[in-house]
């Protein structure tokens, strides 16, 4: 067996102490913290002496993924502990009964849909077939699709190690069956980074096009951005309203989309320019008369495109998406998107109802919808004359079309897939 180094021994140990830093759910109590301790020593030990492919010790993987679980999904420290057992199972002698022994029921029984997970990925099935096993872990614990995404992510941003055949078979599998499931659970930040990861490997020449030149212009956005916003910030804080300004770019996946459907230069892209304002403070039935008030004022600005005007409050996104959005012609004739958001609706946007409704304890109706957004989930999967293909297209679907609404005469509103019928609206009405 390799030894590792005492460099690498005191850098595993420096990784693993930045988890407990950055994670307060680590340190609630002693409890806790001695069972995380638990976790890491022994996945710690039982993958000793392993490497990667890229010659790093193998346990600063399952680190790095309790990391992105911790830090980057808001998970807690029951995930933590299991994304640090997530691979001992799969590749060494530690079992299952091991880890129920060590740390219950539940920190097995995740463990175990993360292996099977794997397994899952190995066979020769065929993607659907595939994907809806995946998604059956859902009915167990959305904590394990969670953990098994924050693997894949760490997996695709280590990618460079791997020869480009394994590259693009990992970055095919990651585009078909991972970011499908992130967006449609509403961890649209994951979904975001694995996008682009898979971008990078599957079509390098247009990722690092966009790359180059969204760094070429970024001062000049960062300029004309500050521009935009200085008259908008002017009459927020004349009206004591508490906020943080977020102006990231659009990810270089959702441009290179963009100028693929509408046949554009990266030049003509018009709303490359986005800013998000995001409202601080706010009591959860003030909510949607703030963002509304916000979007008055920044209409008074600049002039808003009719088209343009997204009221995901009123309706949110079935995966619990909620957000004020527009386009605005700001300075120069250019078109600037607006998000206009509560601190709670960014949270959800970013990283999901489930991790929201889940670690957060939210009372009262944001939980039932989160149920029946679950158990719609569930039933599209359980019921038994479903194809896994047909279930694919439909899943595929519903992902790149928006949806319809429909008004029952008592004027209740009905939401369903693009290439609803008159029929299916009936059905939901009556039973
Ligand atoms: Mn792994």
């Amino acid at each position: 067996m390799a030894e590792f180094s005492q460099e690498e021994k005191d850098n595993i140990e420096f990784q693993f102490n930045e988890i407990l830093r950055n994670s307060p759910k680590c340190r609630k109590d002693e409890e806790t913290l001695a069972l995380v301790r638990k976790a890491f020593d022994l996945a710690n030990e039982a993958h000793y002496g392993v490497r990667r492919k890229s010659g790093e010790p193998y346990i600063l993987h399952p680190i790095a993924v309790a990391k992105i679980a911790s830090e980057e999904i808001g998970l807690g420290a029951t995930s933590i502990i299991c994304a640090l057992l997530h691979d001992v199972v799969e590749d060494t002698d530690t079992t299952l009964e091991d880890i129920n022994d060590m740390f219950g029921p539940k920190v097995a029984q995740i463990v175990d849909g993360l292996t099977k997970i794997r397994g899952v990925l190995k066979n020769k099935e065929g993607q659907a077939e595939n994907f809806r096993k995946i998604i059956f872990t859902l009915s167990e614990d959305i904590r394990v699709i969670m953990i098994k995404l924050a693997d894949r992510l760490h997996n695709m941003r280590t990618l460079d190690s791997m020869n480009p055949e394994k590259q693009k078979r990992i970055a095919e599998e990651t585009q078909t069956l991972f970011v499908p499931l992130a967006e449609r659970l509403g961890f649209n930040k994951i979904k975001r980074d694995l996008e682009d990861l898979c971008l990078k490997y599957l079509e390098p020449e247009a990722y690092y096009d966009i790359l180059h030149k969204l760094r070429g212009s970024e001062k000049k956005r960062v300029h004309y951005l500050n521009r935009f916003m200085i008259p908008i910030m002017m009459i927020l804080e004349q009206n004591n309203i508490n906020y943080n300004v977020s102006s990231r770019s659009k990810s270089i996946a959702s441009i290179y989309a963009k100028m693929k459907r509408k046949n554009l230069t990266f030049e003509n892209i018009y709303d490359v320019f986005a800013v998000r304002i995001i409202l601080k403070d706010v009591a959860h039935e003030d909510e949607k008369a703030l963002c509304w008030r916000v979007y008055y004022y920044i209409t008074d600005i600049y002039t808003p495109n009719p088209e343009r005007l997204r009221d995901w409050i009123s309706t949110p996104k079935d995966n619990g998406y909620e957000s004020l959005q527009t386009t605005v012609m700001g300075p120069d004739g250019t078109w600037v998107e607006v998000q206009i958001r509560t601190e709670r609706m960014d949270e959800i946007a970013e990283l999901g109802y489930a991790a929201h409704w889940r670690y957060k304890n939210v009372e009262g109706q944001e939980q039932s919808q989160f149920e029946v957004w679950l158990k719609k989930v569930r039933a599209s999967l359980e019921s038994p004359d479903e194809n896994a293909l047909k279930f694919l297209d439909e899943f595929k679907m519903n992902l790149y079309s928006s949806d319809i609404f429909a008004f029952t005469p008592k004027g209740e509103m009905r939401r369903f897939p693009i290439g609803a019928t008159a029929l299916d609206f009936a059905y939901d009405i009556h039973s």
